[in-house]
């Protein structure tokens, strides 16, 4: 059936800018990683886009080789955009990244200019579009000279095939490094996308404050631990969960009584505040203004909608922040 997005979709979500940037973002972002992919129900895959989209979503984030296989989710996403959100493009802000293994020999991975200019030639194609908003280097390359990657994100911009740059999973001091070369090329240096969430917390510990000096944003990927932030794993592993999945990068063993025990206590937190804990584990990042959205995945509509309630209670007392850091600390 033909899509025609929701007219009230500006209504509830809200929006945070993006650093020193025009940009605003959705406090709740959609991140294309699992479930989109070819061994994926499209339908499924399908309906959570437009739920997206319905509620004020603008933004969805995909990388090369996010499927399984590789480069299957930019394909099926280009199917769904061609027939529901053609009209749309201006009201999107579409990413994709490339830093990750993704095609064979030397020159499929890592941070070179070879490799940056001909992924992001190959995910537009893949995904029928002139260009993304959001192009990433999608980890730091060892190797290759900072001045040579950042000089291929520049070129990219140039050439009019993104209209920013983000970087992901750098370290403080490699982000500001970036900055600097960015800031001589004059490339607009948007946004930095981290792992962040209750049980890891790694950016405070200096990228945020570097973000803000730098007037960069932050989206927040893996913000429920890939599920285990949710009230998912309570009773045991479900079927169809990403630790039951083979393949994927949550495996059972991570699920450990003790962590178990940990989220039953958190979950009685977010219950005493009429939350679900996924809704309580959005809303703990968002406390943050520094963090500017939130990338969640969803394998299913009702998962998404749960996540989208936690805009409706983003308040923290200063005990329920004590009481989340006692329990979480080893
Ligand atoms: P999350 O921590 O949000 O985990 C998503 C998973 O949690 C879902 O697939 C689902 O698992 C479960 N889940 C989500 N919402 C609920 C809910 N309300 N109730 C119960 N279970 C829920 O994030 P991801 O790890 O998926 O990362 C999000 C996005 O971040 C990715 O899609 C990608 O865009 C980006 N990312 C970027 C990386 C980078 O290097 N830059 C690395 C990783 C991710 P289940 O399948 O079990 O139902």
């Amino acid at each position: 059936k033909k899509y025609t997005a929701d007219e009230n979709r500006y209504e509830n979500m809200q929006y945070r800018r993006c650093g020193k940037s025009g940009i605003m973002l959705p406090l709740i972002s959609l991140g294309l990683w699992h479930n989109f992919g070819d061994k994926d129900n499209f339908d499924n895959a399908r309906t959570i886009l437009r739920t997206a989209f319905d509620n004020g979503i603008t933004h969805f984030d995909l990388a090369n080789n996010y499927g399984p296989p590789y480069g299957s989710a930019e394909k099926n996403f280009e199917k769904i955009f061609k027939e529901d959100f053609k009209h749309y493009r201006d009201e999107l802000l579409i990413s994709t990244k490339a830093g990750w293994d993704m095609w064979p020999g030397p020159y499929g991975n890592f941070g070179s200019r070879k490799y940056l200019i001909a992924s992001l030639d190959q995910s537009l194609q893949r995904m029928g579009l002139d260009y993304v908003d959001i192009f990433y280097h999608h980890r730091p390359d060892p190797d290759t000279p900072l001045e040579e990657t950042m000089g291929a994100l520049d070129q990219i911009v140039r050439d009019g095939k993104a209209l920013y740059i983000g970087i992901s999973q750098y370290s403080a001091k490699e982000t500001s490094k970036a900055a600097e070369i960015l800031r001589e090329q004059k490339t607009p240096f948007l946004i930095h996308q981290p792992r962040y969430n209750m049980m890891d917390r790694w950016v405070e510990e200096g990228l945020l404050n570097t973000l803000e000096h730098e007037g960069i944003g932050s989206i927040v990927f893996s913000p429920l631990e890939q599920g285990i932030l949710t009230n998912k794993y309570l009773n045991g592993i479900p079927e169809d969960s990403r630790a039951a999945t083979e393949g994927s990068y949550l495996s059972e063993s991570q699920i450990t009584t003790e962590v178990v025990e940990q989220v039953q206590k958190l979950n009685d937190i977010a219950q005493s505040r009429g939350q679900s804990l996924a809704q309580m584990a959005v809303a703990w990042l968002l406390k943050d203004q520094r963090v500017t959205s939130v990338l969640v995945g969803v394998s299913k509509v009702s998962q998404l909608e749960d996540n989208i309630g936690a805009l409706e209670n983003l308040e923290f007392s200063q005990n329920e922040l004590e009481e989340i850091d006692r329990i979480l600390k080893k």
